[in-house]
Formats: C-alpha cells, structure tokens, sequence
C-alpha cells in the first residue's frame, strides 16, 4: 500500500479526479503519472524481467524445432538464438536502474522486434520452400510483447508496428511463398497485431485504475489511522483545562511505574486540592470557579520542567502530578514550590479572591512491598492529612503510615 509519506496532496487530488472522471484516460495528469511509472517499475519490474526470462527460454527451446526442420541451419540458428538469449540476459541484468527505466522498456519491447528477425531470418535461409512456414512464429512474439511481458502501451506499440513492418516490407519482398499465401499471413498477422495491441492497451488501462484505487485506498487509510490516532489523543484531554485527564494519568503512571521499577528508581505522585473551593464557586459564581481551575492548571503546567513529569486534573479542582525518577527530598521541595505558586495567584478582576491549595506528596521506589494504587492512596492520605491539619499545607507520606507536615517541620 501506498504511505502518505511518499505522496504528495496533489498526487492524491489527481488520483481523486481521475477515479471520479466518466472516462478512462490514457495518461495521467504528470504527477500522478511519474508516480504510476516508478510504482509500475518499483513492484513489477521484477516480475517483468522474470516473464522476459521465461519468453528467452522459450525462444531457446524452439532449437528443437530448428534442428528437426532445418537441420542444415541448425549450428546458424544456435548462433542467433544463443546469442540472442545473452545479449537480452545481459541488458536485463545491466538495466535495473529506475533511471534507465525508459531504456528498459524499449530494449525489452525491441528484443520481441530482434527475436522475430531471428525467426524470419531462419525462414529466409532455409532451403526447402515450406519452411516459409517458419514465418508463423511472428504471432508468437507479437501476443507475448502486447499480454505477456506487461509492458507499457506505447513501447507496445512501437514494436509491433516494427515487427508489422519487417513483415511486409522485408518478409514479403523477398518471393519466399506464394502471393496467396502471403497476403493471407498479412491479413493474419495484422489481425493478430490488433488485438494484442487492443489488449495491451486494456492491461495497461486496468493496472492504471488498479494504482489509481490503491493510492486513494491507501490515502483514505492513512487519513483515519490519523483521524484515530488525533481521536485517542483527545479522550486523555480535559476539555475544561486543556491539561491531561484521569484516563491519560492511569496510562501514563503505568509506563513510568513500569520504567522506574525496571530502573530501580523512585518516582514521587503528588496529588494538589484547591482548599475550599466551593465557597469560590458559592461567592463568585461557577464561570470565575472554572477560571480559578484554568489558572490552576496553567501553574502547575509551569512548575513540571523535568522532561517526564506530567500534570493532570484528576477531577473537579483536584490534580495530580507525577514525577519519575524524582526522591523523597526533591520532591519535598516540590511540593512546597507547587503550594507556594498557588498561593501566590493574583485574580485581577476579583481581587479579594485569597486562593490556597493543599499538596500531599508520596514517593516510593516499585518494587512488591507497595503498588501503583497504594501510592496513590498514600498521596491521597497526605493530601487529607494536610486538609485535616488546616489545608494550605504540603504533607510527605514518609513510609509505613508516617506522614510529614513540612510547614509545622518548618516552624
Ligand atoms: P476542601 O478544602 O476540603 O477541598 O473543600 P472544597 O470546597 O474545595 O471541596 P469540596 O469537595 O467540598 O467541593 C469541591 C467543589 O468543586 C464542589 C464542586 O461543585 C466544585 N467543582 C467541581 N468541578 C468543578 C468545575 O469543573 N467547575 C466549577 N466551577 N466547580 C467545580
Ligand atoms: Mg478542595
Ligand atoms: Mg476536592
């Protein structure tokens, strides 16, 4: 499938219009016509060079037929035959390069021109008048060049017109069968010509909107895995705050849970309740309230500078920051940095509005004395501890059920 990476949107809006045209075209639009080309020779040139061996091999074992109907000519036809099998081995392998895409195209159609001079050629030397029959290879050649070899129309054409031509102004000048017989070979050979050219065309126009519908498929694709992924992205934000929710918290503290227990690290949780909240929402009303819960997450925003940490709302003015890696004495510090930045809000427009916040704090290293769970409950009890002590306060669980006041320990 075709990634987004490698198209442009103009790329995609050609393709668009092309699936949505009445008509089928001949060729695209040059954008969407370079990338069809180096797609075609990108995934099918392989194939294509395979199809080419096999037709050389083919033309190879026609030897049997030379050596049982031409036996006098038979060391001349492993000559041309031969020779010509190398010479088209060797610029199938020389010419992989999309550069010499082109150049592939017309040697691989012109090798079908060579292989049917090599027939006619046999044809024109041998002794016995019959074997003009061998003439009637040409219609081989020609319906592999225009179905077999999968190549493009117009190197398509070239050829058989090529091939069409050695016939009648070669093949036919030369008195090697009965005029009876060579104008039923043109009427044949032209038939033939017209049908493969027909089904080239046809090939051509099917691998076309084959592409064309694999590029807009893969488009469409690509635009919803984006659609999922900017949707997953939007169910961990709090559309109040902009911040990460809960859903977003639970995720992430299981990565960094995961990280520090592999690292033998600690990593500290601290949740942050806006004291007496409800009295703002009660004396100023429920709009200043979420500004109050907006502002507050903008400061904390601002206090995560570690790469890592994260900050989420937990819940109506309830939030949670987490800190990996982080121990027990920097966060301390932290704490107290995240309960002194809310108290030192200032509210413009309602300037009598004093806002405090209790912090509870816990900090652990995982291992299978405690869970993910446990720590957030050990924060969530240093939080009420605070709340009980006064509120305004930031509390450290201090392992088993001890909990540090840092403003009494300061007093
Ligand atoms: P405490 O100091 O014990 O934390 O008291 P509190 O008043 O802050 O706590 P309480 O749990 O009694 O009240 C929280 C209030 O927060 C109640 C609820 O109406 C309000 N609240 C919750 N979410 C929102 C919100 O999104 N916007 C607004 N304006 N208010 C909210
Ligand atoms: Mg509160
Ligand atoms: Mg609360």
């Amino acid at each position: 499938m075709l990634k987004r990476s490698v198209l442009s949107d103009d790329v995609v809006q050609q393709a668009l219009s092309v699936m949505s045209a009445k008509h089928r075209v001949a060729q695209f639009p040059r954008l969407l016509e370079e990338h069809f080309h180096a797609s075609f020779f990108r995934d099918q040139l392989s194939l294509v060079r395979r199809y080419l061996l096999l037709g050389a091999l083919v033309f190879l074992c026609y030897l049997v037929s030379d050596f049982l109907r031409i036996p006098e000519l038979f060391e001349y036809a492993v000559v041309l035959r031969v020779s010509f099998f190398c010479l088209f081995l060797f610029f199938l392998w020389l010419v992989r390069k999309p550069k010499f895409k082109p150049l592939f195209y017309y040697l691989a159609a012109l090798s079908g021109v060579a292989a049917n001079g090599v027939v006619v050629e046999l044809g024109r030397q041998a002794t016995l008048l019959e074997n003009y029959h061998y003439q009637s290879g040409t219609p081989i050649v020609i319906m592999a060049i225009c179905t077999f070899f999968k190549l493009p129309f117009k190197y398509v054409l070239v050829a058989v017109l090529l091939m069409l031509a050695n016939y009648v102004f070669v093949v036919g000048q030369m008195g090697l069968m009965p005029d009876v017989i060579l104008i039923n070979n043109y009427a044949v050979f032209l038939g033939i010509s017209v049908i493969g050219l027909i089904a080239a065309f046809q090939l051509e126009q099917d691998r076309r909107m084959n592409f064309v519908h694999r590029l807009v498929l893969g488009d469409e694709r690509e635009n919803l895995q984006q659609a999922k992924v900017a949707l997953e992205q939007l169910t961990k934000i709090d559309p109040l705050t902009s911040i990460h929710n809960r859903l977003y918290f639970e995720e992430q503290l299981d990565l960094e849970w995961t990280y520090c227990a592999n690292n033998e690290i600690p990593i500290t949780l601290m949740m942050i309740d806006v004291d007496h909240f409800k009295s703002v929402n009660d004396n100023y009303g429920h709009q200043v309230g979420d500004q109050v819960i907006r502002v507050v997450a903008e400061t904390l925003e601002k206090q995560v500078r570690r790469s890592g940490d994260f900050v989420a709302r937990y819940g109506g003015e309830e939030f949670v920051l987490v800190c990996p890696s982080m121990p027990v004495d920097v966060a301390a510090v932290m704490a107290e940095s995240v309960r002194k930045a809310i108290q030192g809000l200032v509210f413009e427009h309602n300037s009598s509005l004093v806002l405090t916040a209790s912090v509870g704090a816990a900090t652990a290293i995982p291992d299978s004395s405690i869970s993910r769970n446990q720590l957030v409950k050990r924060a969530d009890e240093a939080l009420y501890h605070g709340k009980e002590q006064g509120r305004n306060r930031s509390i450290l669980w201090t392992g088993q059920d001890g909990f540090a006041d840092q403003q009494l320990s300061l007093l």
